[in-house]
């Protein structure tokens, strides 16, 4: 089968034609180095700063708001590194996250603790949304910094931003959003949502990967995570990476301007496969189904196992994921489906279709015409699907 139906836009999507086309020249004819004094390092700069007014149009930001960087990971480390050693000096050293971050959050947030960090994750519930009262009763004295993702990468739930906003601007607390999976899904405006700091990545809405940016409010004291050249403004070293730093502001535009009619185009297709999909018997979906990103479907399937379920679909041309692209290949079942309550053998049959704007009507027929067999074929020679519908092992 030589057609590719991609639905694993979650992990990363492919580069448009419009994006490409406008980085080419940015490898081959203004390839100086944008700090250099002749032309071509000129006009390389030129084309920098014009990307960076054009990113922070999109976010409502001022330009020498938006910082650089090699993408959502490092903004993520950057944000939380930077702003907690900052706080810690001042003796604050508490820090309130959500249950299900990124791994980019987790992870950093593990290497503060170990600093005598202290780290309150909120719940997220079954439906994958934190609740605001849960957020302030968190806060305490010594609390330095809120780390919320905007939207989750695997089950697409949109968390209550302007309310966490408000809260940490009441409570004057620094807030930091992962908006990488939001950004160009969702309009936002740093401003009005009191959002202090934003991560985004360009690979996630038909941009390059390795670059990504953030937000950083005037004003908002932050230490270094990169040393080098004056680069960023001295906040961020290392030599531009001009062509893909015009691909970022050219897909984030091109997505902003677009946002309406694809997430109209794109709810009705997610709409129409969850719709399909649960059909399949013993079958729910993760996470609040009206607050989710427009092309995010995750899926439960019981007695079945999500590894085996996505080679049945890649060898019938679906790209599809069981969770995050970071936990695959392990053993683990998500750490964001059991955040929302799932029991082990049920995360387990996870499925996650995330679809872009690049996806067709046809796309979806042909996954739902290829799930429902591939999910009866696994379930006919599973053990556990057996003692499921002699009802020996409890389903959800
Ligand atoms: C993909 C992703 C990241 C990481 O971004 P990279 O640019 O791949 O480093 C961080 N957070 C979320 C929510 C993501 O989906």
């Amino acid at each position: 089968m030589s057609h590719i139906v991609y639905a694993d836009n979650a992990a990363t999507t492919p580069v448009s034609d419009l994006v490409l086309n406008s980085m080419l020249p940015y490898h081959s004819n203004f390839y100086g180095n944008p700090s250099s004094l002749y032309k071509i390092g000129r006009e390389a700069k030129k084309a920098v700063e014009q990307s960076r007014e054009q990113v922070a149009g999109c976010l409502g930001a001022l330009s020498n708001e938006i910082f650089f960087t090699s993408g959502g990971s490092e903004a993520n480390n950057w944000a939380i590194r930077g702003i907690g050693y900052n706080l810690a000096k001042q003796g604050k050293k508490h820090i309130i996250a959500s249950a299900f971050e990124h791994h980019s959050v987790l992870n950093i947030l593990d290497v503060l603790k170990k600093d005598g960090f202290e780290i309150t994750y909120l719940n997220v519930y079954k439906e994958g949304i934190i609740r605001p009262e849960d957020l302030k009763n968190a806060i305490r004295p010594d609390t330095a910094l809120v780390t919320i993702m905007y939207a989750n990468n695997e089950i697409g739930t949109i968390q209550p931003i302007q309310e966490i906003g408000n809260i940490c601007k009441e409570y004057s607390i620094i807030f930091h959003t992962d908006a990488v999976q939001a950004v160009g899904n969702i309009p936002i405006d740093v401003k009005s949502l009191n959002i202090d700091l934003l991560s985004l990545s360009a690979h996630k809405l038909h941009g390059p990967k390795g670059i990504g940016a953030l937000y950083i409010k005037k004003g908002t004291k932050i230490l270094n995570l990169i040393e080098g050249g004056a680069q960023e403004r001295g906040k961020r070293a290392g030599t531009e990476n001009t062509a893909g730093i015009i691909g970022l502001s050219i897909a984030l535009k091109d997505a902003c301007d677009h946002i309406k009619e694809r997430t109209k185009k794109l709810s009705l297709m997610r709409d129409r496969l969850i719709d399909g999909a649960l059909k399949i018997e013993y079958s729910s979906l993760n996470g609040d189904r009206k607050n989710r990103l427009p092309g995010n479907v995750s899926m439960c399937f019981n007695g079945i196992e999500g590894e085996s379920l996505l080679l049945k679909l890649d060898a019938m041309g679906i790209c599809a994921s069981s969770g995050s692209a970071c936990t695959s290949g392990s053993l683990d079942p998500s750490h964001v489906l059991l955040a929302i309550g799932l029991p082990h053998e049920v995360a387990h049959g996870s499925l996650r279709l995330t679809l872009s704007d690049q996806n067709t009507e046809e796309d979806v027929s042909y996954i739902l015409e290829c799930l429902p067999l591939i999910v009866k074929e696994l379930r006919d020679i599973s053990p556990l699907w057996e003692k499921i519908i002699n009802k020996k092992v409890k389903s959800f």
